[in-house]
């Protein structure tokens, strides 16, 4: 890695020059919201923005995917290509490059999903520094910082951005389209002062050092059948969520019912369908038992994987949830062995 200083008036330098090779994707307003949108002016780029309303894994991971086209007759295949088109995500912050990395655990692992990697080789990512919200928890999971996963990544200095380069394609694209300078020991140290702040920035640290142990301890605990209660099993916090990835998979038939495409569409485990098999059982019937396992799924399953937990606290789901529900509620729930709320 190495580090470079750059006026934020270049900033729209960059975008034009990334522009005449890339598609740019980048957050704008959406209202009094934020949404990631293709940026065809430079001054749509909103880096000042607090989140999104759907994360980036909208663009590896889309809502819903033709897989395929297939031929009824003769049972074949005829187009399972999976292709992306050049592009730069512009924007993201410390807890959605993570949340990508842990992403790429999923697709990129033991089975390597066509699709995620096409999009994911397709795209170059530029991160920026940001402010934490009253929701954001990243740094109970130390995904508040990121040192690799992106290649480039500006921190806000005020009239300036510390520019860290990860890697050779950033390097080369700065060269190509924007002036910067070598950074001197005054931007190192604002740099160091305005990590600082923003670590003193933080909601009270969330208490997560017993977590996997606690969850062990109470699966039978009533701080499920309480949440139960409340939730609604809309799906919302898992749609809005970087690190939720599940899938249903769906053949739609054309008209003429000799051919169709096989898609792939975002599923929830909150909804009671997720989990029904063959003659109607359903493994999680009730709302107790599925918000009990995306808790367990994120925090439990996947830690003893990858020894991670699936959550980037970002925050998402606690502004999705009518139900008032959030992780930083459960796990002070069940830390301090209270009721959720
Ligand atoms: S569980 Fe909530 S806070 Fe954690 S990554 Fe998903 S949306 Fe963000
Ligand atoms: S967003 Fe809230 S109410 Fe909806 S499924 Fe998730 S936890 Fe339940």
């Amino acid at each position: 890695m190495f580090f470079r200083v750059m006026d934020k008036a270049r900033i729209a330098d960059l975008v034009r020059g990334l522009s005449t090779e890339y598609e740019v994707i980048g957050p704008v307003a959406k209202g009094e919201r934020f949404t990631f949108s293709v940026i065809e002016d430079p001054a749509d780029l909103r880096l000042d923005f607090d989140t999104t309303i759907l994360p980036p894994k909208k663009f590896f991971f889309p809502p819903e995917e033709r897989m395929m086209r297939f031929r009824v007759a003769d049972n074949e295949v005829v187009d399972d290509e999976a292709f992306a088109s050049p592009r730069v995500l512009f924007g993201l912050h410390p807890c959605d490059i993570n949340a990508l990395l842990l992403m790429d655990n999923v697709f990129l692992g033991e089975f390597e999903d066509p699709y995620y990697k096409a999009y994911r080789d397709a795209t170059l990512l530029v991160g920026v520094s940001c402010s934490p919200r009253e929701t954001c928890f990243c740094n109970a999971w130390d995904t508040d910082e990121v040192h690799w996963g992106f290649d480039i990544f500006l921190t806000d200095l005020g009239d300036r951005y510390f520019v860290s380069v990860r890697s050779v394609m950033g390097a080369e694209l700065l060269d190509r389209h924007v002036e910067t300078s070598p950074i001197t020991a005054e931007d190192t140290a604002e740099f160091q002062a305005v990590v600082r702040e923003f670590k003193r920035a933080f909601p009270a640290k969330l208490d997560t050092s017993q977590l996997p142990l606690l969850l062990d301890a109470k699966f039978d605990d009533p701080v499920w059948d309480e949440l139960g209660e409340r939730c609604l099993s809309c799906g919302a916090c898992s749609m809005v969520c970087p690190t939720c990835y599940c899938f249903d998979v769906r053949d739609d038939l054309d008209p003429d019912q000799r051919s169709g495409e096989r898609k792939r569409v975002w599923d929830s485990c909150q909804f009671s369908e997720f989990s029904a098999v063959a003659h109607g059982q359903t493994f999680r019937e009730s709302r107790a038992s599925r918000v009990k396992y995306r808790y367990y799924h994120k925090q439990w399953g996947y830690l003893s994987k990858f020894e991670r937990v699936l959550c980037v606290g970002c925050g998402r789901c606690t502004h999705a949830c009518l139900a008032d529900i959030s992780p930083r509620e459960v796990v002070t729930a069940l830390v301090e062995g209270s009721e959720a709320r």
